[in-house]
């Protein structure tokens, strides 16, 4: 599962950021994770608590926060939101929407102890 190594990843960055805080538990975790991302949410919701048992992050509660699509279009040069990818213009139907906002993934911040 392509969840799993994110997962594991984010947990990684979040370990570096308590360490360098030199906190002995980490209790909360945030993470976005934009709309079309490509990312499962329920998947990573699932991934994070497996990649953290064992680490200092056990205990922690992981938040995901969903960050919507959006897009430009070249078409008929509107803003419009975007869920898929793909993404087609609710506006004109076209296909030539540049994604603006929506792929990010990444911690967005961590709570120590
Ligand atoms: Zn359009």
């Amino acid at each position: 599962m392509h969840e799993m190594g994110l997962a594991m990843r984010i947990v990684e960055i979040a370990l570096a950021e308590t360490e360098k805080a030199k906190a002995s538990r980490l209790c909360e975790v945030e993470v976005e994770v934009g709309e079309v991302a490509g990312v499962l949410r329920e998947a990573l919701e699932f991934c994070l608590p497996a990649a953290a048992h064992g680490t200092l992050a056990e205990q922690a509660v992981f938040t995901i926060v969903a960050v919507p699509g959006q897009g430009h279009c070249q078409a008929c040069q509107r803003q419009v939101a975007v869920s898929a990818f793909p993404a087609q213009c609710p506006e004109c139907g076209g296909f030539g929407v540049t994604i603006t906002a929506g792929t990010e993934l990444r911690l967005r911040s961590i709570n120590v102890e």
